[in-house]
């Protein structure tokens, strides 16, 4: 086919987007771990919620588990992005293994405000509600830094409506770091409202490369007849990311793992194609899927960049950060 015949296509390219420093710093530590100790390095859950990271990972060397007792005796082990509760540090070191922990900074940062709220479960202790998702790694992990009851989790503007603490008077809260910014805003104003005197971070504890990735897609989606978000169905930064640009005014919305499971009739009579990657997605997945589409169409790229970003975190320090 000359590429005469081909169709025209926008391409709006949303900026930022794809890796976060907590996932970059991820992937270093298990490829740093790999380099000192030598293979087989494993790894608790997967690193971040990205197939194409995880068998990259695995050529190298890294064996994924779902719990410790898969991991041998002398193992060297890494705790993923996600966090982990207590019990499972307190599990490695009971076993002695070697565990490396690859939880985000901005996670672990949550954990510790959690940890302040509940003050030892003394006199001044408030009771945490977590603003997140059921289920989702991250909330295991920092429902798991404190006693079973300390926090109690609501998912949703109607849970926060209907939640009846103990004691309204001495409440805190805390958010998952992926959620919707425009959904959270609404869960704390509930919550503020109803209770008055909660305690809770400044802003909410979603991160900058959430918000910023949210703002980005906004940016292209309503000029979007189709918006794909590359990115896993169990990443959650990356379905909000779906439903942003849906709400934001983009004809259609999908999330696209990678470009062999891209379906093709979606882009019928589409002119203008937005595209954006959730935290844990590669660029060369982006790449890819330009490529392809250039292959098919005449492309016309635009990248609209609504933030930079110059966040980057150190490794821990037995891995010399
Ligand atoms: Fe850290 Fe945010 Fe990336 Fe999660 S999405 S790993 S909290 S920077």
């Amino acid at each position: 086919v000359s590429s005469d015949a081909k169709a025209r296509l926008r391409v709006l390219l949303a900026g930022p987007r794809g890796f976060c420093a907590g996932v970059d710093r991820a992937i270093r530590v298990v490829e740093e771990a790999i380099r000192r100790y030598g293979a087989p390095v494993y790894v608790r859950h997967e690193i971040v919620h990205n197939r194409t990271v995880v068998e990259n990972l695995e050529a190298q060397g890294a064996i994924f588990v779902e719990e410790l007792d898969e991991v041998p005796e002398d193992g060297h082990v890494v705790f993923s992005a996600h966090g982990v509760p207590k019990a499972v540090p307190a599990e490695a070191q009971r076993r002695n293994l070697l565990y490396l922990d690859a939880t985000c900074p901005l996670v672990s940062k949550v954990h510790r405000e959690a940890e302040r709220h509940f003050a030892g479960g003394g006199p001044d202790a408030r009771h945490i509600l977590m603003i997140g998702h059921a289920g989702h790694p991250e909330v295991v992990g920092t429902m798991g830094q404190l006693p079973k009851g300390a926090v109690t989790l609501i998912n949703d503007a109607d849970e926060a409506r209907r939640v009846e603490p103990e004691d309204p008077t001495r409440l805190a809260f805390i958010t998952q770091t992926t959620l919707s910014v425009d959904d959270t805003a609404e869960v704390v104003d509930i919550l503020r409202e109803r209770f008055p005197l909660i305690e809770g971070p400044k802003r909410e504890d979603i991160c900058y490369a959430t918000t910023n990735r949210q703002e980005a897609v906004k940016a292209i989606a309503a000029e979007s007849d189709l918006l794909i978000v590359i990115g896993a169905p169990n990443s959650s930064n990356s379905q909000r990311l779906r439903e942003v640009a849906e709400r934001s005014g983009a004809r259609r919305a999908l999330l696209v793992p990678k470009l062999s499971e891209l379906d093709w009739s979606a882009l019928e009579g589409v002119s203008t194609i937005g595209i954006t990657a959730g935290a844990s997605a590669p660029e060369s997945l982006v790449q890819e899927m330009l490529n392809a589409l250039s292959r098919r169409y005449e492309l016309q790229i635009e990248e609209r960049i609504v933030k930079e970003e110059s966040v980057i975190f150190r490794l821990p320090a037995p891995l010399g950060g």
